[in-house]
């Protein structure tokens, strides 16, 4: 028997990359799987190869946040993995990229929180995971929207963490490097248009970031959200459990 058996999860940005694996990997624990995101196909095909449902939301959009919200019955494991990572020169980084930015990164996880905590309190049980990036442990450069919200997401993390500690429900974030998903793609696609690199070289420079020289898997990050999701994890709370082969030492 699973460990999530008899358990329902909810998994923001589930229809692809880091979320789907999370999908995946939950529902193989028994959970009954909710995804959500804005493209339905992929969000369809998700919800239907776990045995799961799927929400469309866009979560850059508070009242669409809080219609979500209203739509879910209880939750026990909330992952606030959905993600923007657009980057800038500060002096580009408009307005409009650092609102995005702030609102589904930090402010939609906030919000789920606010919404699904409480009941997980009542019931004295629920597993909280924050998909925050080594980004919200330490700055790099031209990415000043994208590290302040994934700090504010470790900070937000560490802050509910102490409102619930006796409650028996656990927060915590993981912390990874980069992953081999479309996100990463499109960061080598931007890298190589603004340096003229091709991307073959962009994608090593990037691996080359970690000292293990790679880029993590879906799978890899996934693993380490079943753990923190696991009874037996019920001590760990609070944490930036960071998957990152070592980059923030180096
Ligand atoms: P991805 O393949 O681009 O997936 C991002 C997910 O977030 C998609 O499912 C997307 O769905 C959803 N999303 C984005 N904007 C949304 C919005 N406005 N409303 C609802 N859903 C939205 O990226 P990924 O690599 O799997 O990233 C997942 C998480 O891991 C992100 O929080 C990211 O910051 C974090 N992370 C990634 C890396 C990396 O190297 N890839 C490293 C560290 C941390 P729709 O497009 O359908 O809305």
């Amino acid at each position: 028997m699973g460990t999530l058996e008899g358990q329902s999860a909810l998994v923001t940005g589930g229809g692809r990359g880091i979320g789907e694996a999370i999908a995946r990997r939950l529902a193989r624990e028994g959970a009954r799987v909710t995804v959500t995101g804005r493209t339905r196909e992929e969000l369809d095909a998700v919800a239907s190869a776990v045995g799961g449902h799927c929400l469309v939301a866009d979560l850059a959009d508070r009242d669409s946040v809080l219609a979500l919200a209203r739509d879910l019955g209880a939750v026990d494991v909330l992952v606030n993995n959905a993600g923007v990572a657009e980057s800038a020169p500060l002096a580009d980084t408009t307005d409009a990229l650092w609102d995005r930015a702030l609102a589904v990164n930090v402010t939609a996880c906030f919000v789920l929180c606010r919404a699904l905590v409480p009941g997980m309190v009542a019931r004295g049980r629920g597993r909280v995971v924050n998909v925050a990036s080594n980004a919200g442990l330490t700055g790099y450069a031209y990415t000043s929207a994208y590290c302040a919200s994934k700090h504010a997401l470790v900070g937000l993390t560490r802050a509910l963490a102490l409102e619930t500690a006796r409650s028996g429900v656990t927060i915590n974030a993981v912390c990874p490097g980069w992953v081999n998903t479309r996100m990463t793609d499109e960061a080598v696609a931007r890298i190589a248009r603004t340096t003229g690199r091709d991307e073959a070289s962009a994608r090593r420079a990037l691996e080359a970031m970690s000292p293990q020289r790679r880029l993590l898997e879906p799978e890899e990050v996934a693993e380490a959200v079943a753990y923190l999701c696991h009874p037996d994890a019920r001590g760990v709370h609070g944490q930036a459990l960071c998957l990152d082969g070592g980059q923030v030492l180096a």
